[in-house]
This record gives structure tokens, sequence and C-alpha cells, in this order.
């Protein structure tokens, strides 16, 4: 693996060329780090290297690694994206500084509830189902306007959108597609573009990418 702050550097400016060629704001993209399997040891590298937002998807794996970390260094802010279970919501609003999987209707109640008792308000991003594939987590579009109403009559604070297209497609139409059901919904934020494509998300009005393999090198 090349090194951690080259790799960044990279990362960086490859998603400030894409703005600029999208005539958007390169500080209009917020580059989440997503450190999920890598050990602390690799993650200090990236933090060392001015590096701040980090995303992990299980929240067992990120209360081992980040309490720690957090200690360490200040500054840290922390994303879920991977699926939640309603019984983990209380940990996960204790932990996290942003939620970009909220999927359902139970998920609504058991967050507005955690966020409730920890008297915390974290931000979140409904995850939308956008290639309607059936193993996939997320909300069905036609589902959206109605888990929008719930989250908007529970007070949870929903930031945006947020979407994994289906592999081996061509994901821009997937990400034209959540930006405008972001622009339909009043809707500021959109988490879209990985490793793979993240330019291209950037291009279409992503406000946030998930970048792990690009920063930390391929996953076991
Ligand atoms: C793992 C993961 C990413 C990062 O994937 P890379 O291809 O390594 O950049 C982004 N989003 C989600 C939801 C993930 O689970």
């Amino acid at each position: 693996m090349t090194d951690p702050a080259q790799a960044l550097r990279d990362v960086q400016s490859r998603i400030d060329h894409a703005a600029k060629i999208a005539q958007r704001r390169a500080d209009a993209v917020t580059l989440i780090a997503v450190s999920k399997t890598h050990p602390a040891d690799a993650i200090v590298p990236l933090i060392a290297a001015g590096q701040r937002v980090f995303g992990e998807n299980r929240v067992q794996e990120a209360q081992d690694k980040w309490p720690g970390l957090r200690e360490a260094h200040a500054g840290i802010e922390l994303h879920l994206i991977g699926q939640l279970q309603s019984n983990k919501a209380d940990d996960a609003v204790a932990l996290f500084d942003c939620i970009h999987s909220l999927d359902r209707s139970s998920l609504v109640g058991a967050l507005a509830k955690a966020m409730d008792k920890a008297g915390r308000q974290v931000p979140c991003f409904i995850q939308v189902n956008i290639g309607a594939e059936e193993q996939k987590g997320g909300c069905a579009i036609a589902a959206l306007p109605a888990l929008l109403a719930e989250t908007r009559a529970a007070a949870l604070p929903v930031i945006g959108l947020m979407c994994v297209p289906p592999l081996d497609i061509e994901p821009a139409p997937f990400f034209a597609l959540l930006d405008k059901l972001a622009d339909d919904h009043g809707l500021a934020g959109r988490s879209m573009g990985m490793s793979g494509d993240f330019e291209t998300a950037v291009m279409l009005g992503a406000t946030h990418v998930r970048v792990g393999s690009a920063l930390f090198g391929t996953r076991e």
C-alpha cells in the first residue's frame, strides 16, 4: 500500500477536480474515510495526515476501535454507513455523529427514542434502495415519502439521502436519481460515491463520499 498521506492527497485532489468540472465548490463535499475492517494502527496515519471524518459499517467494531482513537485525537467525526438493527440504536446514537442507514419505520421509532434518551440529536440520511435490488438494504423509492413523513412526525433530524448503486453497472443514472429525489424532498445531503465512482458522484451532486479502499488499500 502507498503512503496513507499520499493516498489522502490523491483522493482529495480527485474530489477537487471533479467538483471543479461540475462548477461546484470542493468544500461542499465531505470525504468520509471508510475504515471498516482496518485496525487502529492503519487509521492513525490518516488522522496524522489531517483526516477527521471516518465511516464504519458495524456498531460493535466501531465501539472496539474508536473510543481509544478519540481519546488520543481531537475533532474526530464518526459516521455509521452500515445497516443498523433497532436494538443497537442506543449504542449508535451514543457513538456516531451521523447515521447514513435509516431505511425503515422501526428504526425511526428506535432512533427517535434513543436520541431523546441520550439528549443528543444525530443527523441521519435515509438510505434508498436506488436500484430496487432485492437483497439490498434501503427504503424502496415508492416508500420514501411515507418514511420521510414519519421522520418528520418523530422530529428526527434527516439531512439527506444515501445510496449504494448496483454493482457492475454504470452508477451515474442512480446518482442522478438520488440527487433528484433529494431535490424533490427539499433535502440538502446526498451520501453517494465510493472508491470506484466517487468522482462521478461528486459531479452529480454528492455532498458526502464514502471512500475506503482508495485510502486504505483493499480489504481482506
Ligand atoms: C465499504 C463501504 C464503502 C467504501 O467502499 P470502498 O469501495 O472501499 O470505497 C462505502 N459505502 C458503504 C455503505 C460501504 O459499506
